[in-house]
């Protein structure tokens, strides 16, 4: 019987989520889904010079805010606990130990100072890149470039050490990745990478081995800025005899900046002025706030299906996927090799066809906060109609106040400009009369008004097109809004009239 698909998303706590973070979060979600397998959160938190306080918690907001939850996680515990590698650091030793044990590691005692030292010395050589490899490694203080005994004195004396993998020269480490296929690394470009730090920690490199090792994890899917890591990675499986249980690599494609080349940045959403980050984020040591793609009003599901559909397709014309879909569709060989652009219009887009998409109670319940930010609080029964009247104007959440605010306050700006100038006395009269006419109305409904507005305009004998406009503006403000009788129906006779009485040109 084939292994349980387990898969993990494995985060270092450094700070707000990228949306390229979030669309690892998506693959890994429909891949253990489609497979009936698990999905895993685990934390990856053995850096403590980025570590930042709040991260996970964020972290797991996003993923709830997104509906996508891992099965096991630090919050909800699991199998194989505890999920923050931190809890973990008894378990790494051993592991960094057997390495030692069989010559695929070493210790190494050089200070900042030595590495800074050999840093700059090769530095002068402009064909060498400065790092701690087979060209370096006799140079430098570690238990392959020192005598035995040496080493045994250092370390009895309590002489702080890393321990570093010992890279072979001249091998080809090959990788089997689902999106790109075979891919080969020259060992000797690949530097002696620490595994375990003087304070005992492991590095990324050696708990990202052992944990998807210990947790069972058969396919592992991370962005491909952790390609020139893979070589590392591989070898590590390999020197700790586990490569038959090795998961199954699938580096996901960047998400490039919307001009230009290169991986979206936190700066270009700040310079092209939209979110890359899921949620809000704020740092806690700046208090600077980056806002997320929640508080800028986008629908989660929306949010989801643009993700989705940035880095892979269906194979068909068609975009708009719900989750459980794109559970049923969802193929990782899909996956683009390349990366794939961003683009904010088109993200918009999604978010209304969502927003057109969603029944108006659920919708209702999701502008609610926008629209009592300016200090109204309707009803729910007034809301959800005013929702269902202006959704399709709106592409972010917001727009539900841009697009309805004079549903539920008297404009305070009258765009008397726009009708002034065609204005006259006759027009006036029109008005003044309508007014006082429809205040004898015995109905109030859409349909009544209109019908009282035509036989007005027939008396008077004036065009309905002239008298449209100025309707409009005068319930409005603006030259915008759903059909002005259902307007007028809306906010009400009494409303109506006040408002028509108000514009006095
Ligand atoms: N901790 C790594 C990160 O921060 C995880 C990379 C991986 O999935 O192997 O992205």
């Amino acid at each position: 019987m084939d292994k349980k698909v387990r898969v993990r998303f494995a985060p270092s706590p450094t700070g707000g989520l990228h949306l390229g973070g979030v669309r690892t979060v998506l693959y890994n979600y429909l891949f253990a889904r489609s497979h009936g397998g698990d999905f895993v959160l685990r934390v990856e938190d053995t850096d403590q010079n980025r570590f930042v306080a709040g991260a996970e918690q964020y972290i797991m907001d996003c993923l709830k805010w997104c509906g996508l939850e891992p099965d096991e996680s630090p919050e909800k515990g699991g199998p194989y606990a505890p999920y923050r590698q931190s809890e973990r650091k008894h378990l790494y030793y051993e592991y960094a130990q057997k390495l030692l044990d069989s010559g695929h590691a070493y210790y190494a005692f050089d200070t900042t100072e030595d590495l800074e030292r050999m840093r700059k010395e090769l530095k002068k050589d402009e064909h060498s890149v400065p790092q701690y490899d087979h060209n370096t490694r006799m140079k430098m203080r570690n238990s392959v470039s020192l005598p035995a005994d040496e080493v045994v004195k250092l370390l009895d004396k309590g002489t702080p050490y890393v321990i570093r993998i010992k890279i072979p020269d001249n091998v080809t480490v090959k990788l089997t990745d689902m999106i790109r296929g075979e891919i080969s690394f020259d060992s000797n470009l690949v530097d002696d990478k620490v595994l375990l730090k003087a304070d005992g920690m492991p590095t990324y490199h050696l708990a990202v081995v052992v944990d998807d090792y210990l947790m069972k994890i058969t396919h592992a899917f991370r962005g491909e800025e952790w390609l020139p890591s893979a070589p590392v990675h591989v070898l590590l499986w390999e020197y700790l005899g586990w490569k038959e249980h090795m998961p199954l690599w699938a580096h996901l494609p960047l998400i490039l900046k919307p001009d230009g080349n290169g991986k979206l940045s936190k700066r270009d959403g700040d310079r092209l002025g939209f979110p890359v980050f899921a949620m809000n984020w704020t740092d806690p040591k700046t208090g600077e706030t980056t806002m997320g793609f929640r508080e800028m009003g986008f629908l989660p599901q929306a949010f989801v299906n643009m993700l989705a559909m940035l880095g892979w397709n269906s194979g068909t014309e068609q975009e708009i996927f719900s989750l459980d879909e794109l559970v049923a569709k969802f193929s990782i060989e899909r996956v683009h090799k390349g990366g794939a652009k961003f683009d904010f219009e088109k993200a918009k887009w999604f978010n209304n066809q969502y927003i057109h998409h969603t029944d108006n109670e659920p919708l209702a319940k999701l502008a609610r906060p926008y629209i009592e930010a300016h200090s109204v609080k309707p009803t729910d029964e007034l809301l959800e109609k005013v929702v269902g009247l202006v959704k399709d104007r709106c592409t972010l959440l917001p727009d539900f106040w841009a697009q309805g605010h004079f549903f539920f306050e008297t404009p305070t700006t009258i765009d008397e400009a726009t009708i002034k100038e065609k204005w006259n006395e006759q027009k006036q009269q029109f008005f003044n009369d309508w007014a006082a006419a429809i205040a004898l109305l015995p109905e109030w409904n859409e349909q009544a008004i209109e019908v009282s507005f035509n036989e007005h305009v027939q008396q008077k004998g004036i065009k309905k097109g002239d008298v449209m406009l100025p309707l409009r503006i005068m319930l409005v403000g603006g030259k915008y809004g759903p059909g002005v009788f259902i307007i007028a129906e809306v906010i009400g006779k009494e409303e109506t009239i006040k408002r028509i009485k108000a514009v006095n040109l």
